[in-house]
């Protein structure tokens, strides 16, 4: 499953939005894993129309897709000095497929800033600067180990351009992922350069900045061109507790229409190029993820590897023909249920029913 990690300074609400995200944790009955370790939380990715679906099919379960949120404790002024970055920090950033940088906006006098004043724009810098070094750390050792392994004709020179060209952007001050393009990912993956990741920057903010368009836009300037996302952690915990009427009446209150935890998580999907495609039926409704642009069989796949290797066609109906249809046999009188090949590229909201042989 997707897995982001959150980072960011100490008391910038790390802690609290981590416990909103495991709190909103609806559906966790369907999830025996849900809780896996104590810095662990899996969250369902909101996606209205599973609920539609599971009422024309009369499902007994709903599963969504699902996010995994890593708390990563532990990075502060200084860090990649010294000691360097903890094994245990090391280990979770590697195995995130994005990195959500909290940011602390919200002023107030009774929670302790570490450099005794809220600036969003230093804190990034900070953070930004200790990930920059761990990376020119690993790539001073890589680099000259990769010279002559290209010498030796053990490695391929791509592999060493790359490191270099990641090299100058370090350098420079910036992460990777601010020059998407610039580096061939792949030559450097098994570096594990923790800033070639994806970044998501979440603002805590407080009420009256959740709705100022002006402050938003100069936050989203310096981080830009990674997403950034405005939430409030402390009323997000609250929204959590709330039913679904009361979360609204509390959000509306404040301006916003979605909680910004659900912004969050279909931003991690976005910034990670996936979707997902539905399935439905008495048992359940399910959502599965996807990258963009996989085919019918390699959905297929995800499901069962049989499926994917057995894979014969796919009768696929669109979310919204067969609501408008109301049924699977209404939908296929009307011409709505397509029968795809493998070559068919899957859409975001596809409902698929797979034929396979086993
Ligand atoms: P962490 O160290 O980054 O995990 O930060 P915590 O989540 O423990 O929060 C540090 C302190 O800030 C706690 O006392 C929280 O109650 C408080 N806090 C967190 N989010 C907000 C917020 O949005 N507004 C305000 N005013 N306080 C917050």
């Amino acid at each position: 499953a997707l897995t982001i990690g959150i980072v960011g300074l100490p008391n910038v609400g790390k802690s609290t939005m981590f416990n909103a995200l495991t709190k909103n944790n609806v559906l966790a009955a369907n999830y025996p894993f849900a809780t896996i370790e104590p810095n662990v939380g899996v969250v369902p990715l909101p996606d209205p129309r599973l609920k539609v679906l599971a009422g024309i099919f009369g499902s007994q379960a709903i599963l969504p897709a699902t996010v995994s949120f890593v708390d990563i404790a532990g990075i502060v002024k200084g860090a990649s000095e010294g000691e360097g970055l903890g094994n245990k920090f090391l280990a979770n950033i590697r195995e995130a497929d994005a990195i959500c940088q909290v940011v602390r906006a919200f002023v107030d006098d009774d929670v302790h800033h570490v450099d005794g004043k809220v600036s969003p724009a230093s804190d990034l810098e900070t953070i930004n600067t200790e990930l920059v070094l761990a990376d020119l750390q690993t790539l001073e050792k890589a680099v000259p180990r990769l010279d002559k392994e290209v010498k030796g004709k053990k490695t391929d020179k791509s592999v060493l351009d790359a490191a270099v060209a990641a090299q100058k952007i370090l350098e420079s001050g910036d992460p990777i992922s601010k020059h998407p393009g610039e580096v061939d990912l792949d030559a450097v993956r098994e570096l594990g350069l923790l800033t070639t990741k994806p970044f998501i920057y979440v603002f805590n903010v407080d009420e009256s900045q959740l709705t100022d368009e002006a402050f938003q836009a100069e936050m989203s300037a310096l981080v830009a061109p990674a997403d950034a996302i405005f939430l409030n952690a402390q009323l997000e915990s609250e929204v959590a507790e709330l039913d679904e009427e009361e979360a609204r009446e509390l959000l509306e209150s404040v301006g916003i229409t979605e909680p910004g935890l659900d912004q969050l998580a279909h931003k991690g999907f976005n910034t990670l190029g996936l979707q997902t495609y539905l399935t439905a039926g008495p048992k359940e409704t399910r959502a599965w993820t996807i990258r963009k642009g996989w085919t019918a069989p390699q959905a297929a796949g995800v499901i069962h590897t049989d499926f994917q290797k057995g894979f014969i066609k796919a009768e696929v109906i669109s979310f919204d023909d067969l609501v408008e249809a109301g049924s699977v046999a209404e939908a296929r009188a009307k011409g709505k249920a397509r029968m795809e090949g493998k070559d068919y590229v899957m859409q975001d909201g596809d409902v698929v029913e797979f034929r396979f042989n086993v």
